[in-house]
């Protein structure tokens, strides 16, 4: 676990604030975290402690007042926009609460997305989204629209395309937080599964504290800090 080499995704005295006015609000100061290849690690805390934010910078989709985010030994900042979206592609999924699908696509396009951003063949994207969606239990819902689908087979969606191109790294904000509880399960049995077979590490956002104790680490997020547990 301390071996260098196996670390994904590192932060080094990340801070983030904001401008209010002429006043700065600090949403949180000098964070350190790194993720192993494999690791489970949820981050809780109170509602606007800063964990959105930090899921954010940790995915290079936001800019730190101060310090360094590193994604797969690249110090993501120092990239240009078009280095950035493909380290990205290449080593990160994203399952956000606003989860950026795109409501005018059917299920089978959205997730086949980050494959052809990829350049995958569209026929192998397309096979590759259809198993992905199959297993997230929506193999009959893969010509829907996504404004045809309820919010948690959005949710599913959204894991679905998540996953499809097997990342290194897995960010999740409340990814059950629209499920029911059958559901839920499932699609942590699912995010679980690809931790388990393809070493994808998960780093989780959750009020949820069962699901929580199913990880390596919990850190929680609080007093503009994040606290191991
Ligand atoms: P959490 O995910 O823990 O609920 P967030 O990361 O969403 O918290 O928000 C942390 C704090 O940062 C909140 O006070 C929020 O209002 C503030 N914040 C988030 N984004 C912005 C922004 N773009 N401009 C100003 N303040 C922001």
């Amino acid at each position: 676990m301390n071996n260098n080499d196996s670390t994904i995704l590192r932060c080094e005295k990340l801070s983030k604030s904001y401008k209010d006015g002429k006043i700065d609000v600090q949403v949180f100061d000098e964070v350190n975290l790194s993720v192993q290849s494999s690791e489970r690690i949820a981050i809780v805390g109170p509602s606007g402690a800063g964990k959105s934010t930090l899921l954010h910078l940790l995915g290079g989709l936001d800019q730190p007042t101060t310090g360094k985010v590193w994604i797969d030994g690249v110090d993501i900042n120092a990239q240009s926009e078009r280095n950035k979206s493909q380290l990205r592609n290449r080593s990160l999924g994203f399952v956000y609460q606003f989860h950026h699908l795109l409501p005018e696509f059917n299920a089978l396009e959205n997730v086949a997305m980050p494959l052809l951003i990829g350049n995958t063949p569209p026929k192998l994207a397309a096979e590759k989204a259809r198993h992905m969606l199959d297993q997230v239990g929506l193999s009959h819902r893969t010509l829907h629209r996504l404004g045809e689908l309820s919010g948690g087979e959005r949710q599913r969606v959204a894991i679905a395309r998540a996953l499809v191109n097997n990342p290194l790294c897995v960010l999740a904000d409340e990814p059950t937080g629209n499920l029911d509880n059958h559901t839920a399960g499932q699609v942590m049995e699912l995010l679980f599964d690809l931790n388990d077979r393809l070493k994808t590490s998960v780093v989780i956002v959750t009020h949820d504290l069962s699901l929580a104790a199913q990880m390596d680490r919990t850190l929680t997020m609080i007093n503009a800090r994040l606290q191991q547990n």
